[in-house]
């Protein structure tokens, strides 16, 4: 991985290159069977080089404390390592640019679940694009077994007010404490494939 973040700081494979305070490579546990994966950084990840510290990143924390998780438990990066000028989506080229450092985190940690932050995120791996409302709640199969996930973008939820039954708040919610009982099943090396209709039975005698 220190190869991997030594490369991606001395990048300028894209024109993001030329606008960034630091790169954000990533940080957090590598041997995690679950990653989380944002868009791009933002403005206060670009001023310290590490991701989800901003105030998106501070409820990204909260989200973890209120089941019990912590973010060092986790592997945590995005899309593209630099900063979109004005935390405009990253581009297309830009994406490609960049996705042989996410293709090599990954391939070191070998996660069994991925988190996609946002449907920018699940649209990159998809390779298609897909929309929150499609997607939610869904686990898709990705290469070498590895499943994808989608939660809001914290920065989404950071401007809804509502946590009403249905809302983005409410729902990541729900999410959060499914993906709790499916991090804590796959710690324990137990295959996705053996517990999802468990998971799933739990989930719906909690309610939902
Ligand atoms: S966004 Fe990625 S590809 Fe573009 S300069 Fe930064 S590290 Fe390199």
């Amino acid at each position: 991985m220190k190869e991997v973040i030594d490369r991606i700081v001395s990048c300028s494979a894209c024109p993001l290159s030329s606008s960034r305070t630091n790169v954000v490579p990533g940080e957090g546990d590598l041997n995690t069977p679950v990653m989380f994966v944002g868009e791009g950084p933002g403005e206060e990840e670009d001023l310290s080089g590490r991701p989800f510290v901003g105030r998106a990143g501070r409820l990204l924390d909260k989200i973890f404390e209120s089941v019990q998780l912590k973010r060092e438990e986790f592997y945590i990066t995005n899309v593209v390592k630099c900063r979109p000028p004005g935390n405009r989506t990253p581009k297309q080229e830009e994406k490609k640019a960049c996705s042989h450092f996410l293709y090599a985190q990954i391939a070191l940690i070998q996660p069994k679940l991925i988190v996609c932050l946002g449907a920018t995120a699940l649209s990159f791996f998809l390779e298609t694009p897909v929309t929150m409302k499609e997607a939610r709640g869904r686990f898709y199969s990705w290469i070498g077994g590895i499943r994808l996930f989608v939660m809001y973008h914290p920065s989404y939820l950071l401007r809804v007010q509502s946590k009403a039954p249905g809302s983005p708040k409410y729902q990541t919610w729900e999410d959060i404490k499914l993906l709790k009982k499916v991090y804590e099943r796959l710690k324990k090396g137990e295959s996705f494939d053996t517990f999802e209709k468990d998971i799933r039975r739990e989930m719906e005698g909690d309610g939902q």
